[in-house]
């Protein structure tokens, strides 16, 4: 989460904290956002939850406008000690074990790197994926059910 790129190119993380807790965040740089509602957002957590990552992803990109990333279970060689990580090169989500799959905040976390960098802008910032995935879970979580 707090862990600064390697090359530019992806992002690593040793420990993805979900996040829970934090209530009322709306606004995620605005012009990404706007449009998505609630029962999106509570779909795709309740999709990624009962193991249908790869179809949350792919309506994700549909909703983006952007090719789906690609999803694989185990971390490329150099990223061993990460929960997950999101290479640019390979427009690829890696998660370290089949568990990541299930878990809402890791896979949107890195849906946003792969949101911003196919959208030829920066990869992004932690915090901003943070926040990206905290605005679906919070979805899901306030009551909006699929
Ligand atoms: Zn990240």
């Amino acid at each position: 989460m707090s862990r600064n790129p390697r090359k530019g190119s992806s992002y690593t993380h040793n420990r993805l904290i979900p996040y829970y807790g934090v209530a009322g965040i709306r606004h995620i740089g605005g012009y990404l956002v706007s449009g998505v509602g609630g029962r999106f957002k509570a779909g795709i957590v309740h999709l990624i939850l009962t193991h249908d990552a790869e179809k949350a992803l792919s309506s994700l990109a549909e909703k983006y406008n952007v090719d789906a990333p690609r999803l694989r279970v185990g971390i490329p060689k150099g990223h061993v000690t990460v929960s997950g990580c999101y290479v640019l090169e390979k427009e690829t989500i890696y998660v370290a074990t089949s568990d990541g799959l299930a878990d809402p905040f890791l896979i949107l976390h890195e849906f946003y790197h792969h949101l911003r960098s196919v959208s030829g802008r920066h990869l992004g910032t932690e915090r901003y994926a943070d926040k990206f995935a905290r605005e679906y879970i919070n979805e899901y979580r306030s009551g909006s059910n699929p």
